[in-house]
Protein backbone atom coordinates (compact mmCIF):
# COMPACT_ATOMS: atom_id res chain seq x y z
CA UNK A 1 0.00 0.00 0.00
CA UNK A 2 1.30 3.08 -0.06
CA UNK A 3 -0.25 6.17 1.63
CA UNK A 4 -1.86 9.32 0.48
CA UNK A 5 -1.10 12.50 2.77
CA UNK A 6 -4.71 13.97 2.88
CA UNK A 7 -3.72 16.62 5.22
CA UNK A 8 -6.01 16.97 8.40
CA UNK A 9 -9.28 16.74 7.12
CA UNK A 10 -11.54 13.56 7.22
CA UNK A 11 -10.31 12.47 3.47
CA UNK A 12 -8.60 8.79 3.17
CA UNK A 13 -6.77 7.76 0.42
CA UNK A 14 -4.30 5.37 -0.84
CA UNK A 15 -2.61 3.23 -3.69
CA UNK A 16 -2.64 -0.50 -3.19
CA UNK A 17 0.12 -2.69 -4.71
CA UNK A 18 0.01 -6.23 -6.08
CA UNK A 19 1.50 -7.37 -2.39
CA UNK A 20 -0.75 -9.21 -0.05
CA UNK A 21 -3.59 -10.76 -1.61
CA UNK A 22 -4.20 -14.77 -2.33
CA UNK A 23 -4.30 -14.23 -6.08
CA UNK A 24 -1.85 -16.51 -7.92
CA UNK A 25 0.06 -16.82 -11.03
CA UNK A 26 -0.17 -13.88 -13.11
CA UNK A 27 -2.28 -12.15 -10.78
CA UNK A 28 -0.30 -12.92 -7.74
CA UNK A 29 -1.38 -11.31 -5.47
CA UNK A 30 -3.70 -8.49 -5.03
CA UNK A 31 -5.80 -8.48 -7.54
CA UNK A 32 -8.56 -6.40 -7.61
CA UNK A 33 -9.52 -6.76 -11.18
CA UNK A 34 -12.53 -8.74 -12.69
CA UNK A 35 -12.25 -8.55 -16.15
CA UNK A 36 -8.91 -10.12 -17.23
CA UNK A 37 -9.45 -13.90 -15.68
CA UNK A 38 -8.35 -14.08 -12.05
CA UNK A 39 -10.98 -16.08 -10.25
CA UNK A 40 -14.08 -14.08 -8.75
CA UNK A 41 -13.67 -15.80 -5.13
CA UNK A 42 -10.01 -14.50 -5.39
CA UNK A 43 -10.86 -10.79 -6.34
CA UNK A 44 -13.68 -10.46 -3.71
CA UNK A 45 -11.23 -11.85 -0.88
CA UNK A 46 -8.76 -9.50 -2.57
CA UNK A 47 -11.02 -6.49 -2.41
CA UNK A 48 -11.82 -7.98 1.15
CA UNK A 49 -8.28 -7.44 2.47
CA UNK A 50 -8.10 -4.18 0.63
CA UNK A 51 -10.88 -2.65 2.37
CA UNK A 52 -10.01 -4.63 6.01
CA UNK A 53 -6.67 -3.28 5.77
CA UNK A 54 -7.08 0.40 4.41
CA UNK A 55 -10.32 0.38 6.64
CA UNK A 56 -13.37 0.96 4.42
CA UNK A 57 -16.74 0.10 4.01
CA UNK A 58 -16.62 -3.06 1.29
CA UNK A 59 -20.65 -2.83 1.22
CA UNK A 60 -20.83 0.65 -0.15
CA UNK A 61 -17.22 0.92 -1.79
CA UNK A 62 -17.29 1.44 -5.42
CA UNK A 63 -15.78 0.29 -8.75
CA UNK A 64 -16.24 1.60 -12.08
CA UNK A 65 -16.79 -0.24 -15.20
CA UNK A 66 -13.76 1.84 -17.14
CA UNK A 67 -14.26 2.33 -21.02
CA UNK A 68 -11.05 5.14 -21.44
CA UNK A 69 -13.70 7.96 -21.73
CA UNK A 70 -14.24 11.24 -19.98
CA UNK A 71 -18.02 10.07 -18.07
CA UNK A 72 -18.25 10.71 -14.73
CA UNK A 73 -20.81 9.21 -11.88
CA UNK A 74 -21.77 10.95 -9.17
CA UNK A 75 -22.59 8.58 -6.13
CA UNK A 76 -24.92 8.76 -3.69
CA UNK A 77 -25.21 7.24 0.14
CA UNK A 78 -25.44 3.78 -1.43
CA UNK A 79 -22.01 3.69 -3.37
CA UNK A 80 -21.37 0.60 -5.33
CA UNK A 81 -24.85 -1.00 -3.23
CA UNK A 82 -22.50 -4.06 -2.39
CA UNK A 83 -21.22 -4.60 -5.99
CA UNK A 84 -17.36 -4.36 -4.36
CA UNK A 85 -17.56 -7.57 -2.76
CA UNK A 86 -20.71 -9.02 -4.18
CA UNK A 87 -21.26 -9.35 -8.35
CA UNK A 88 -17.53 -7.60 -8.74
CA UNK A 89 -19.53 -5.76 -11.49
CA UNK A 90 -19.02 -2.27 -11.92
CA UNK A 91 -21.44 0.64 -11.51
CA UNK A 92 -21.42 1.24 -15.20
CA UNK A 93 -19.20 2.68 -17.67
CA UNK A 94 -17.58 5.77 -16.34
CA UNK A 95 -13.88 6.61 -16.02
CA UNK A 96 -14.38 8.55 -12.80
CA UNK A 97 -16.45 9.23 -10.36
CA UNK A 98 -17.13 11.80 -7.28
CA UNK A 99 -18.96 11.74 -4.08
CA UNK A 100 -20.13 13.92 -1.32
CA UNK A 101 -21.24 10.64 1.08
CA UNK A 102 -18.83 10.26 4.26
CA UNK A 103 -17.95 6.30 3.95
CA UNK A 104 -18.65 5.65 0.55
CA UNK A 105 -15.20 4.35 -1.08
CA UNK A 106 -14.17 4.93 -4.64
CA UNK A 107 -11.82 3.15 -6.60
CA UNK A 108 -10.20 3.61 -9.90
CA UNK A 109 -7.83 0.68 -11.16
CA UNK A 110 -5.17 0.52 -13.61
CA UNK A 111 -2.10 -1.25 -14.64
CA UNK A 112 -0.05 0.89 -16.22
CA UNK A 113 -2.95 3.75 -16.89
CA UNK A 114 -2.46 7.01 -14.32
CA UNK A 115 -4.68 6.64 -11.46
CA UNK A 116 -5.83 9.86 -9.66
CA UNK A 117 -7.47 10.49 -6.31
CA UNK A 118 -8.64 14.56 -5.77
CA UNK A 119 -10.29 16.07 -2.74
CA UNK A 120 -10.73 19.23 -1.62
CA UNK A 121 -9.42 21.51 1.39
CA UNK A 122 -12.60 20.61 3.88
CA UNK A 123 -12.93 17.06 2.85
CA UNK A 124 -17.03 17.21 1.35
CA UNK A 125 -15.96 15.75 -2.14
CA UNK A 126 -14.15 13.35 -3.44
CA UNK A 127 -13.15 11.83 -6.89
CA UNK A 128 -11.08 8.94 -8.36
CA UNK A 129 -10.27 9.06 -11.88
CA UNK A 130 -8.91 6.49 -14.16
CA UNK A 131 -6.72 8.26 -16.97
CA UNK A 132 -4.92 6.54 -19.64
CA UNK A 133 -4.05 8.44 -22.38
CA UNK A 134 -7.39 7.90 -24.32
CA UNK A 135 -9.02 8.86 -20.88
CA UNK A 136 -6.83 12.15 -20.56
CA UNK A 137 -6.82 13.07 -24.25
CA UNK A 138 -10.96 12.90 -23.98
CA UNK A 139 -10.90 15.50 -21.09
CA UNK A 140 -11.59 12.97 -17.95
CA UNK A 141 -9.46 15.13 -15.86
CA UNK A 142 -11.77 18.24 -16.42
CA UNK A 143 -14.35 16.67 -16.42
CA UNK A 144 -14.25 14.90 -13.26
CA UNK A 145 -13.00 18.20 -11.61
CA UNK A 146 -16.21 20.24 -12.90
CA UNK A 147 -18.55 17.45 -11.18
CA UNK A 148 -16.97 17.85 -8.22
CA UNK A 149 -18.69 21.41 -8.11
CA UNK A 150 -16.47 23.64 -5.92
CA UNK A 151 -12.84 25.71 -6.66
CA UNK A 152 -10.41 24.16 -8.53
CA UNK A 153 -8.10 26.00 -6.62
CA UNK A 154 -9.03 24.46 -3.52
CA UNK A 155 -8.36 21.18 -4.47
CA UNK A 156 -5.45 18.72 -3.72
CA UNK A 157 -4.70 16.09 -6.06
CA UNK A 158 -2.35 12.49 -6.11
CA UNK A 159 -1.33 10.75 -9.47
CA UNK A 160 -0.46 6.76 -8.72
CA UNK A 161 1.78 4.68 -9.94
CA UNK A 162 1.87 4.22 -14.09
CA UNK A 163 4.12 3.34 -16.26
CA UNK A 164 6.84 5.50 -17.05
CA UNK A 165 8.27 7.28 -20.08
CA UNK A 166 11.31 4.79 -19.87
CA UNK A 167 8.83 2.08 -20.47
CA UNK A 168 5.79 3.85 -22.61
CA UNK A 169 7.00 4.51 -26.90
CA UNK A 170 4.37 5.84 -28.51
CA UNK A 171 3.86 6.77 -32.36
CA UNK A 172 4.27 10.03 -33.56
CA UNK A 173 0.81 10.88 -33.74
CA UNK A 174 -0.03 10.27 -30.04
CA UNK A 175 3.01 12.45 -29.51
CA UNK A 176 2.83 15.19 -31.36
CA UNK A 177 -0.89 15.00 -30.14
CA UNK A 178 -0.38 14.93 -26.31
CA UNK A 179 2.13 17.70 -26.77
CA UNK A 180 -0.16 19.91 -28.61
CA UNK A 181 -2.78 19.25 -25.91
CA UNK A 182 -0.51 19.20 -22.76
CA UNK A 183 3.15 20.73 -23.69
CA UNK A 184 6.31 19.93 -24.84
CA UNK A 185 7.68 18.77 -21.76
CA UNK A 186 5.34 15.39 -21.77
CA UNK A 187 7.10 14.21 -24.35
CA UNK A 188 10.32 11.88 -23.54
CA UNK A 189 12.39 10.87 -26.30
CA UNK A 190 9.94 8.26 -28.35
CA UNK A 191 7.74 8.26 -25.33
CA UNK A 192 5.13 10.26 -23.51
CA UNK A 193 5.20 11.06 -19.66
CA UNK A 194 1.26 9.93 -18.56
CA UNK A 195 2.70 11.63 -15.23
CA UNK A 196 3.09 15.23 -16.37
CA UNK A 197 0.21 14.92 -19.07
CA UNK A 198 -2.23 14.07 -15.67
CA UNK A 199 -0.16 16.86 -13.67
CA UNK A 200 -0.37 19.39 -16.73
CA UNK A 201 -4.07 18.61 -16.94
CA UNK A 202 -5.20 19.26 -13.22
CA UNK A 203 -2.60 22.73 -13.76
CA UNK A 204 -5.02 23.78 -16.78
CA UNK A 205 -8.11 22.90 -14.80
CA UNK A 206 -7.25 24.77 -11.95
CA UNK A 207 -5.88 22.75 -9.86
CA UNK A 208 -2.54 24.82 -7.62
CA UNK A 209 0.60 23.06 -8.73
CA UNK A 210 1.97 23.03 -5.35
CA UNK A 211 -0.80 20.78 -4.31
CA UNK A 212 -0.50 17.69 -6.72
CA UNK A 213 1.68 14.80 -6.11
CA UNK A 214 2.61 12.01 -8.24
CA UNK A 215 3.98 8.77 -6.97
CA UNK A 216 7.39 8.50 -8.55
CA UNK A 217 7.35 4.55 -9.79
CA UNK A 218 6.78 3.16 -13.08
CA UNK A 219 4.49 -0.27 -12.83
CA UNK A 220 6.65 -1.62 -15.99
CA UNK A 221 9.71 -1.23 -14.44
CA UNK A 222 8.38 -2.47 -10.62
CA UNK A 223 7.79 -6.05 -10.97
CA UNK A 224 7.49 -7.00 -7.63
CA UNK A 225 5.04 -4.08 -6.74
CA UNK A 226 2.58 -3.61 -9.97
CA UNK A 227 0.72 -4.97 -12.28
CA UNK A 228 1.62 -3.47 -15.91
CA UNK A 229 0.22 -4.15 -19.17
CA UNK A 230 3.23 -3.53 -20.76
CA UNK A 231 5.22 -5.45 -19.44
CA UNK A 232 2.91 -8.65 -18.56
CA UNK A 233 0.58 -8.61 -21.55
CA UNK A 234 -3.63 -8.41 -21.00
CA UNK A 235 -3.69 -11.51 -18.82
CA UNK A 236 -2.39 -9.51 -15.52
CA UNK A 237 -4.00 -8.00 -12.44
CA UNK A 238 -4.79 -4.03 -11.51
CA UNK A 239 -4.08 -2.29 -8.38
CA UNK A 240 -6.29 0.68 -7.29
CA UNK A 241 -6.41 4.06 -6.00
CA UNK A 242 -9.21 4.52 -3.21
CA UNK A 243 -10.45 7.20 -1.78
CA UNK A 244 -13.32 8.02 0.79
CA UNK A 245 -14.67 10.59 3.05
CA UNK A 246 -13.68 9.30 6.36
CA UNK A 247 -15.70 10.24 10.00
CA UNK A 248 -18.93 9.78 10.37
CA UNK A 249 -20.53 6.47 8.10
ZN1 LIG B 1 9.79 1.87 -16.66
Amino acid sequence: MIAVDTGPGPVEAAFSTRLGGTSTGAFASLNVGATTGDHPDAVRANREALAGALGFDAARAACLTQVHGADVVALGAGGGEGTYCGSLEGVGEFDAAITREPGVALLAMGADCPVIVLWNGPGDVVAAVHAGWRGIMAGVIPSAIEAMGCDPGALQAAVGPHVGPCCYPVDDSLRDAMARAHGADVVRGDAVDLGIACRRALEAAGVPAARIATVDACTSCDAERFFSYRRDGAATGRQAAVIWIGGAA
